[in-house]
């Protein structure tokens, strides 16, 4: 099953893919994760995009691209895999129709986690003053908004985009997590 899972920074796609890694054992494929490692691991693609992300700004989508079609092409992602992160904009979910068809597959599902723009200020400010292992290098509360910025300008849009799929569905990420779950579940399962 290809999965993509959508929502604004905070509203629990992280927590979400994992569960939905667990239920389905398909990867969960995170294009921050995968260019965080890049940074870390001062790769060409590492220092290309550090200061960017560093910024809370969108890398380019060709960049981004390339990351995509060399991860989806790797053996663990032959029963399929979720994707968190990705796309990003409406360039790019024009880009994964073509990468999609290039290899003969189709999305079977596409989530949308659906949380108010309020709840997520005060996560962000949450999750600004949280001093842990997780804590990620953009995760302060200047960055958090203008990643908020970018979503909303770039990526939100992609909900009006994919509204008229069959495959679409928007799921009230305000819930508790295993409410959450369980809504993700029966669209899984179900396609309702
Ligand atoms: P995330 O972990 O998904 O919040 O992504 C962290 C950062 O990685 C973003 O703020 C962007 O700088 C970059 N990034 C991740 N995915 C994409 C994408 N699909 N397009 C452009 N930039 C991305």
């Amino acid at each position: 099953m290809i999965i993509i899972l959508l929502g604004p920074p905070g509203s629990g796609k992280g927590t979400q893919a994992n569960f939905i890694q667990n239920k389905l054992s398909i990867p969960h494929l995170s294009t921050g994760d995968i260019l965080r490692q890049s940074v870390k691991n001062e790769t060409d693609l590492g220092n290309k995009v550090k200061n960017i992300m560093a910024r809370g700004e969108l890398v380019s989508d060709d960049l981004v691209l390339n990351v995509i079609k060399e991860r989806v092409s790797e053996n663990d992602c032959d029963q399929g895999f979720i994707l968190d992160g990705y796309p990003r904009n409406i360039i790019q979910a024009k880009s994964l129709n073509i990468v999609l068809k290039d290899i003969d597959r189709n999305i079977d599902r596409i989530l949308f986690l659906d949380v108010d723009f309020s709840i997520l200020q005060s996560r962000i400010e949450t999750r600004s003053k949280e001093n842990n292992d997780e804590k990620r290098a953009d995760d302060t509360s200047e960055v958090l908004i203008k990643r908020l910025d970018e979503y909303k300008a770039q990526t939100e849009p992609l909900s009006e985009y994919y509204r008229n799929n069959k495959k679409f569905k928007k799921i009230n990420g305000m819930k508790s997590i295993s409410e959450v779950s369980l809504d993700i579940e029966n669209f899984l399962d179900n396609g309702i």
